[in-house]
This record gives structure tokens, C-alpha cells and sequence, in this order.
């Protein structure tokens, strides 16, 4: 038989390799004929008495990464149309959909054959499942092999058999730990706990997974074996008493009960593990269809997986231009950004020339690289060959030569208007005619910069956060005369880099810094109206933010928001910043020289490690303080986010972000915008805009006017419109 994504081969042992290479696609996923395909060759492996058992493994050097964005936006749509026509049946389809793989996998687990998964490089999500349905499951020892069961990352769970097995496999809080989590597992840390049977080195994958067959493996999962016992005894042990308290808090402690899909593992395994197999089985699928129709799945999956793939694979880039192949750029400035955007471009595989004022502060930017290089290669994560392949593309400098034949060059000098004109002019003069010319500037608009370009077309903001290697977003920002062969090489050159790109019209803070500005601000708010601090910052990761409001400031640096206030000052008016924050800042710079973690000293005390960092006591003293039984903490969780969300309305309304899922995405990247509502604008929708608006009014009435919503949110809640309706990011796209 032939398969259009497998190849069957069967052995003169009777064993059959099934092979899972799809083509036209550079990882395997799973679409609806692959799982058509799987039926059918489970039916042939069980008809075909030649053959005895099978080896399940993949013709790419990654296994597999789970389902595939078509499928899961299929079954949205499906339930949206579906729900429209008749809404009972829409569940019992969805139901129904939702358990496509869970029985496949358990029909492949029964078939009364031998399966072996072979997994010989990344084995995520689905993939996983399937290999855990499998009798044997050997993985090979190369550091690409990495497992894990993600779902909950975009708002879901493992759904097909995953949290029934794991525990069945290994003891409960490690079962719970890995799907909470959603962590990926080495092959040998998968070992450890069960989940794979055998590790080997990777050209003995195929024959070690054979060999379990020729041994005998049993076609029977441990959990249809008369008398099976679960690791651990199940949830009714002394042990267990001690771990599902535990388990509640810490998930509580963790999601603040945010996450639907986090909550479902809890209970899928505590209700599983009492339950037969195929019971429980049936119990998962319910849980799964229940998340399947919450609001946060819904966003989650659209943002962090569609959206942000979407975005990474160029859905901004202009259509016509040839891919630029960057294999070798300029960083200029070797300071405390430069230094890591030369590391994250070398790591790419891309030749750097850093550049800074002279050579020594150019090869202290290098060193940061050595630094960073040394950690990877001491944990194992780069080989030492590795590690001096990359350290060898970059070439610090104190002149411009190495510069005449780049196609880019990012500049990441002093933000200063002087000192970058004068870098500006000094690297165009060396510059091939062609190049592209970024600016990481956060605060200076490209528009104006540009002027000092002899070739403003060719002049584009590329806007990085810190810490570089660590932060997933990368804002591109046009200039009014930026041209789109400059768009094209920046995204080119976010995509070689591995980072997600938002693409961004010029305006003071971009998109990101002025989103995030907002939830300082509003604490600052909070803070003059006596809200005692340790209720503002949790109220901040109660909303689902990574960090409260006052860390951030610390974070960021106490006279770094005072500088950008008193700038916003400067070049706009007195309007532009309230009085009372500015006021905040110059006190608690000026007065008391509390600048952030940076001198220890912020809204927090920073005492030397092991000791934690605590509210500052003195925070106290700033404001007349109330009772924290004053203030409904609910109400506080909304200012925040609400004062976000609207910030990004008004960006979308100025035309400074185009598309939806630009500020849904940068706002989780960027700053990690409450990640369960899907971001930003995605907030506002899941709730409804009209339900927003008039959150909105109460919220302006209570505590003033930003709070005030857009004529453009009043017009979308009057005609029931909503963001990604409005902005339909697909609308270009299907029209042409
Ligand atoms: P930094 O002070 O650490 O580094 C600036 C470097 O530029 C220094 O090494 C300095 O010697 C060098 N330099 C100054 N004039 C030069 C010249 N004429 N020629 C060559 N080199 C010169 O500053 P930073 O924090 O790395 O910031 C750099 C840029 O990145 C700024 O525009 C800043 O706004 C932006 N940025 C900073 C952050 C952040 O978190 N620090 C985040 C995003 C963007």
C-alpha cells in the first residue's frame, strides 16, 4: 500500500518501519489524512499476517511537533459555524472531533500487535501521545531529542490519552509537574521517569526498537494487565494525601486560576486514576472538549500558536522581494545591547563586525559573547567546537572597514540624537550602496532620525528588548520613508535571528513601551490613592502579568522612567506626563537614590543572595496609606489590564499596529500581557468590546479620564464588531 506521508517496509524479521516523512514540510504534523493514513496502516499491519509488530519513527530529523496550525483552526471554525446552526449538536461534533486521536491512538494500543516508537528527535504534544500508546518506546541520545507535552502553553492539554498515561507510567507529582508546565524533557530525564523504555545512541534507534519486537514485547499497555497497579498506589496512599493538597495550592499559587487547561490536567489525573482506562479516557475527552470551548483556549491558540507562527514565518513581509541572505552584518555600539545582538546573530550562524569607539570597549562587547558561550559549552548545551565557531564570527573593531561589504548593519550607540548622526553619516560613507541601515533606538522615532540618512528608504528601527537572548519579540518599526526592500531585510534578518517580529508605524515608545508604560503608570495611580504596595503588585500576577508593576519599574530602572518622563516633557509639554508620577520619580530618585534593582535600591530592598528581594518599607511613607480591606482587588486586576488593552486600542486606532495579532502577540512577548487572554486586543474581544466600553466608562468615572474609551472601541461596541473582525488579518490575503 502507499501512503502519500508514510512509507510502510516490512523486514524479513516481519517487522514492519513506519516511516512518517510528509512532504512539501520541514517537521511532520499532524493534518486529518495523516491520521486517516494511521488508521489505515494500523488496519494493514493488523491484516497482513507477515507482519508481527511495528516501528513507528520519523524520515526528518525531528520527530514530530504535533498538530498542525490547519487542523486546529479547522475544528474553531467548524464549532463557530456549527454553533451558529445548532449549538447541541456543535458540542457533540466537537466531542467528537476532540477524540479523533484519543481512540486512534487506543485503537493502535489494542490492535494486538507490538508497536515500538523510535522517537529520534523533538517529540511534542500529539506525537508523544502516540509514542506513549506505543508498547516500547526507544529515543535516541542526540541533544535535538526533546519531549514534552506543551499544550498547556496555548491554553489546552494533552487530550489524547497524555494525562492518563503519564501518570500511569510515572508517579503523579512528576506527571502533574510535566503537563502543568508543559517542560520539555531530555531522552534520558524521560528514561529516568518512565516514559521511555530504552535510550540508545542514534544509529542504533531503528535496530534497539526492533529488537524489542524480536524479544517478545508484549502487544498488551501495562494498564490492561490484569492486577496493574498505579506507580505511587493511585490517590488513595498517605503519600497522595500529602501531594493533592500540595497540588491545588501550587496550581492556585501558579495560575491564580487563569488557566482552564492547567486546571483540566489536575482534575483529568485525579479523576483518571480512580477510573478504568477506557473511562478515563472517555473523562479526558470531556474535560478536553470543555476547554476546547473556553474563551482563553480560543485566544491562547490563536495568539501563541497560530498567530505567533504566522508572524515568524513573514505574514509582514512584502510580497516580490528575494530573501536577503545575511552572512555577514555590523553592529555598531558594543555596549550592554550591542554586545548581545552581535551574540544572537553570531549564534545564527552569521559573521559580526562590532564595532564600538575603540578597541577595547569592542572586545569587552565580545567578551560578553565569550561569557555567554563559556556557560552554554560548561552545561552541555554547545559543544566546545561550537562554541568556537561562533565566538569566531565576531570581529570587534574600531573603525568602519569591516562594514563595506554587509548588507545591514544594526546601530545600538548611546541613546542620543548627536551621537547617532554623527554614527549614522560615519557608516553610510562605508556602507554598500544597497544596505539596510537599523536603528535599535527605544525611544528616539526612525522618522526623525532618518533625516540624518543620506538614504531615508533604506533607514528602519529594529528594536530589541533585553535580555537579548532571552526575549522572543523583535519590533520592526518604519519610518515614514522606510521602503519595503528595508522591511523585507529586517524581517529576514529576525527570522535568521529566531525571533518573532512585530512590524510597527513610528510614534513615541512604539507599540510595546507604550503599552507597558500604562501598567506602571496605573500603579503609581494606585500608589498616590494609598493602595498598600504588596496589594498592587499582586494584583498585578493576579491579572496573570509575569511581574507587578513596581518590580517592573525596578527592573527597568527608577531614573530610567524618570529620564523618558522628563523627554516626554521636553518635546511634548507638561501635558504630556501626570504631575503626580513625575513627581513620584524625581522623589524617589533625587531624594532617596532608590534607581531599581540596578543600586539595589528601587520600590524594592535587593540585599546581597541567597537573601530575597522585599518591598521597601519606606514605600510606605510616600502616599497617606488605606487598608487593603479599602480596595476590591478585583477591581485593581482590571485597572491594570484594562489600562493596557486600551493603550493598544488607541495603536490600532492611529494606525501605529495594522494587524491584530501584531499587538496581541508583541504584548505577550514583549512584556507578557496576561498570556490567558491571548493579548491585548484579544482581551478586549473575549470579553466583547461593548462589555469593555462599559467597563471602561465605570472604570473612567471611578478613577479618570485615560481610562475614557476611543471613539473607535464606542463605534466597534455600537455595531457589535470586534477587533480581528474589524482588522481581519486574512481579509488582504483572501481578497487577492
Ligand atoms: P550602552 O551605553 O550600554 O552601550 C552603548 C555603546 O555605544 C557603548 O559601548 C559606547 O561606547 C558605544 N558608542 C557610543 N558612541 C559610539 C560611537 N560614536 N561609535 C561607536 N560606538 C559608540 O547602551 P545600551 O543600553 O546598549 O543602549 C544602546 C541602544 O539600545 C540605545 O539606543 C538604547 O535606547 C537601545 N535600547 C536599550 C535597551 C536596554 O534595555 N538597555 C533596550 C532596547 C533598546
Amino acid at each position: 500500500m502507499t501512503y502519500t506521508n508514510f512509507t510502510v517496509e516490512t523486514d524479513a524479521d516481519g517487522i514492519a518501519l513506519v516511516t512518517w516523512n510528509m512532504p512539501d514540510k520541514s517537521m511532520n504534523v499532524f493534518t486529518v489524512e495523516v491520521m486517516d493514513e494511521i488508521d489505515a496502516i494500523i488496519d494493514q499491519v493488523v491484516g497482513d499476517t507477515g507482519i508481527k509488530g511495528a516501528v513507528f519513527t520519523s524520515g526528518k530529523s525531528s520527530f514530530s511537533g504535533g498538530a498542525d496550525l490547519s487542523m486546529i483552526k479547522g475544528m474553531f471554525t467548524m464549532m463557530l459555524e456549527e454553533k451558529e446552526k445548532d449549538p447541541d449538536n456543535a458540542i457533540q461534533k466537537l466531542f467528537d472531533v476532540a477524540g479523533r486521536m484519543t481512540w486512534l491512538w487506543r485503537k493502535l494500543e489494542t490492535c494486538g500487535k507490538p508497536w515500538v516508537s523510535a522517537i529520534n528527535g523533538t517529540c511534542m504534544g500529539g506525537a508523544f501521545e502516540l509514542s506513549l500508546a506505543c508498547h516500547g518506546r526507544v529515543a535516541s541520545n542526540a541533544k535535538s531529542v526533546k519531549i514534552a507535552l506543551p499544550e498547556v502553553k496555548v491554553g489546552i492539554f494533552p487530550g489524547a490519552g497524555g494525562t492518563q498515561r503519564v501518570p500511569r507510567l510515572t508517579n503523579a507529582q512528576d506527571a502533574l509537574q510535566m503537563m502543568t508546565t508543559g517542560a520539555s524533557l531530555t531522552a534520558s530525564r524521560a528514561k529516568a521517569m518512565g516514559l521511555v523504555h530504552q535510550v540508545v545512541e542514534p544509529d542504533q534507534l531503528i535496530p534497539a526498537a526492533k529488537q524489542m519486537i524480536k524479544d517478545g514485547l508484549k502487544p498488551v499497555a501495562p494498564w490492561d494487565e490484569k492486577g496493574f497497579k498505579v506507580p505511587g498506589g493511585g490517590i488513595w496512599t498517605p503519600a497522595a494525601a500529602q501531594l493533592w493538597p500540595a497540588a491545588s495550592a501550587i496550581l492556585r499559587r501558579e495560575t491564580h486560576g487563569n488557566y482552564p487547561g492547567a486546571l483540566a490536567i489536575v482534575k483529568c489525573v485525579y479523576e483518571g486514576l480512580q477510573l478504568p482506562f477506557d473511562t478515563a479516557l472517555k473523562m479526558e475527552q470531556r474535560y478536553f472538549t470543555q476547554v476546547l470551548q473556553t474563551t482563553e483556549a480560543y485566544s491562547m491558540i490563536r495568539s501563541l500558536f497560530i498567530s505567533m507562527q504566522e508572524l515568524g514565518k513573514g505574514a509582514r513581509r512584502p510580497a516580490g522581494i528575494e530573501k536577503s541572505d545575511l552572512k555577514k552584518i555590523g553592529v555598531v555600539g558594543a555596549g550592554f545591547m550591542g554586545a548581545s545582538i552581535a551574540y544572537v546573530s553570531a549564534a545564527a550562524g552569521i559573521a559580526v563586525t562590532l564595532i564600538d569607539r575603540d578597541l577595547e570597549a569592542a572586545a569587552k562587547g565580545k567578551a560578553v559573547s565569550e561569557k555567554l558561550v563559556a556557560d552554554s559549552v560548561g552545561k552541555g548545551r554547545m559543544t566546545k567546537e561550537e562554541g568556537e565557531k561562533l565566538l569566531s564570527l565576531i570581529t570587534p573593531a574600531a573603525d568602519y572597514e569591516g562594514l563595506h561589504d554587509v548588507k545591514l548593519v544594526v546601530e545600538a550607540v548611546f541613546e542620543d540624537r548627536n551621537v547617532k548622526k554623527v554614527v549614522i553619516e560615519a557608516v553610510e560613507a562605508v556602507l554598500p550602496e544597497d544596505a539596510i541601515f537599523a536603528s535599535n533606538t527605544s525611544t528616539l522615532p526612525i522618522t526623525g532620525l532618518a533625516e540624518n540618512s543620506r538614504r531615508p528608504k533604506q533607514f528602519i528601527g529594529v528594536h530589541f528588548f533585553s535580555p537579548v537572548e532571552k526575549m522572543m519579540l523583535t519590533e520592526v518599526i518604519l519610518g515614514e520613508k522606510t521602503g519595503d526592500k528595508a522591511l523585507a531585510v529586517a524581517l529576514d534578518y529576525v527570522a535568521a535571528i529566531r525571533k518573532t517580529p512585530i512590524v510597527v508605524n513610528d510614534t513615541r515608545g512604539f507599540y510595546v513601551n507604550r503599552c507597558v508604560f500604562r501598567y506602571m503608570n496605573e500603579a503609581y495611580d494606585m500608589l498616590a490613592e494609598g493602595v498598600p504596595a504588596a496589594m498592587i503588585e499582586n494584583a498585578g500576577k493576579m491579572a496573570g502579568m509575569p511581574v507587578g508593576p513596581l518590580s517592573l519599574t525596578d527592573e527597568i530602572a527608577v531614573d530610567l522612567a524618570q529620564k523618558i518622563m522628563k523627554a516626554y516633557i521636553a518635546d511634548l509639554g507638561e501635558g504630556a506626563v501626570k504631575p503626580a508620577h513625575m513627581a513620584l520619580m524625581n522623589k524617589m530618585v533625587d531624594e532617596f537614590d532608590r534607581r531599581g534593582r540596578k543600586n539595589a535600591k528601587g520600590f524594592y530592598d535587593y540585599p546581597p543572595k541567597p537573601a530575597k528581594k522585599a518591598l521597601w518599607p519606606g514605600v510606605k511613607d510616600l502616599y497617606p496609606q488605606k487598608k487593603a480591606e479599602d480596595f476590591d482587588i478585583k477591581v485593581l486586576q482590571q485597572r491594570l489590564l484594562v489600562t493596557v488593552a486600551l493603550e493598544a486600542a488607541r495603536t490600532m486606532e492611529e494606525g501605529i499596529v495594522i494587524d491584530p495579532r501584531e499587538a496581541d502577540v508583541g504584548s505577550i512577548l514583549g512584556f507578557g500581557f496576561a498570556p490567558y487572554t491571548g493579548g491585548t486586543l484579544s482581551y478586549i474581544d473575549g470579553m466583547g468590546v461593548k462589555t469593555f466600553v462599559d467597563l471602561c466608562d465605570r472604570l473612567a468615572a471611578d478613577y479618570g479620564d485615560h481610562f475614557q474609551p476611543t471613539p473607535l472601541l464606542r463605534e466597534m461596541a455600537a455595531k457589535g464588531e470586534t477587533f480581528y473582525g474589524r482588522f481581519d488579518p486574512y481579509a488582504k490575503k483572501a481578497a487577492a
